[in-house]
């Protein structure tokens, strides 16, 4: 665990019992559109308007935000609509100048907060400062980047500090333009259990018709917060056109949201969630028992293939193996995918364990697993 001193988010956000909302477009791109989608968003459960000024763009010569210029009109469109403003800071001098415009929240993107030295620079350019911070997640699964980043902000004597998943580069084609990765969320939890987690569905989408669903499984996990991309145009807009929902969409979205706590006090619930409990301690007993039962099975397998000096691996069996309990999973209402990541945990497990009795038996000297 990580003890951080944290503001928290009902403090300063005034978002009690319900998740803190930051929507906005993905890039301010007129004056015009800046209002529109405030005014607009000013009518929702919306807490900050958000609008990229500085894009960090993947090829060049693209739309790479107006710049400076921008920072004007995000703050009339809050002074207009009572809505708090946040933007993304890359540098030292984003943070001086959003700062000097007065904007309310400043957000540390996912390729920046992948670059130690640049989320560095944004910390010692926060010192002493009193805004919100959020350092959303780095482009690449790496928990300990994230962390780091988190920690460097929270050197720099920040704590309005909070975080946002918006999902991970992976090489596994999936449906999402960043795959969201819910088990390091949890783990993130677990080290630093006061921060703050927001989702931002539409960097984990790409799509406008995934956001509802990625928002609600956030809602499930009981985060604090969604970041959502709203345009008054999405399809004219000249950055993440396919991501963006309408301001009137949102709102539909946002209300349709369900919105769930960690606990309750019915007591019949409890009683009922206290015995399903109970159910489930004793079926997973039986897994660790069956686990161990296979373990000695693997043994003898390693016993019999070191007399003959067989490889531990035979890829046909392995394939064989695999495909047959993905069918019986299957059979039983089980996903194909979880079965398969959870045989190869243990087939991996069942080769180290081969090798390691194979190499006992000759005498080889052990390697640490
Ligand atoms: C954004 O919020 O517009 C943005 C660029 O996000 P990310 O850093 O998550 O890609
Ligand atoms: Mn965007």
């Amino acid at each position: 665990m990580i003890d951080l001193d944290i503001t928290s988010l009902a403090e300063w956000s005034g978002a009690v019992d319900r998740p803190l909302v930051i929507a906005g477009p993905c890039s301010a791109e007129t004056e015009h559109q800046v209002l529109a989608s405030a005014r607009a968003l000013a009518e929702l459960p919306v807490d900050y308007l958000r609008a990229g000024i500085w894009k960090a763009r993947t090829r060049p010569n693209s739309f790479d935000g107006i710049g400076d210029e921008a920072l004007a009109w995000l703050v009339r469109a809050g002074r207009e609509t009572g809505l708090k403003t946040a933007t993304e800071v890359a540098t030292a001098r984003h943070v001086e100048a959003a700062l000097e415009a007065g904007l309310d929240l400043l957000w540390i993107g996912a390729r920046t907060t992948a670059n130690p030295f640049s989320v560095q620079e944004i910390a010692d350019a926060l010192r002493g400062s009193d805004v919100p911070v959020l350092v959303k997640n780095p482009v690449s699964p790496d928990l300990a980047l994230w962390l780091g980043a988190i920690e460097r902000v929270h050197a720099a004597g920040v704590r309005k500090l909070g975080v946002v998943h918006r999902g991970f580069s992976s090489a596994d084609q999936t449906r999402f333009r960043n795959k969201p990765m819910w088990d390091l969320v949890i783990e993130l939890r677990r080290m630093i259990p006061n921060i703050p987690i927001l989702n931002d569905p539409s960097h984990i989408s790409g799509r406008r018709d995934l956001i509802h669903g990625i928002a609600q499984r956030a809602m499930d996990l009981g985060l604090e917060g969604l970041m959502i991309e709203a345009h008054p145009d999405p399809d004219n807009a000249w950055s993440d056109a396919a991501q963006q929902v309408t301001p009137e969409r949102l709102g539909e979205m946002l209300d349709y949201l369900a919105i769930r706590h960690e606990s309750s006090d019915d007591v019949d619930f409890n009683t009922a969630l206290e015995r399903l409990r109970q159910e489930i301690d004793r079926v997973d007993a039986d897994i660790v028992e069956v686990l161990s039962l296979r373990d000695r099975v693997v043994e003898r397998i390693a016993e019999c293939k070191s007399a003959n000096n067989v490889t531990t691996l035979q890829v046909s069996r392995w394939n064989s193996l695999l495909e047959d309990r993905m069918a019986k999973a299957e059979e039983l209402g089980l996903s194909r995918d979880y079965i398969k990541s959870l045989y190869e945990i243990i087939h991996q497990e069942s080769i180290r364990r081969q090798s390691e009795i194979m190499s006992v038996l000759k005498d080889v000297p052990a390697v640490p697993s």
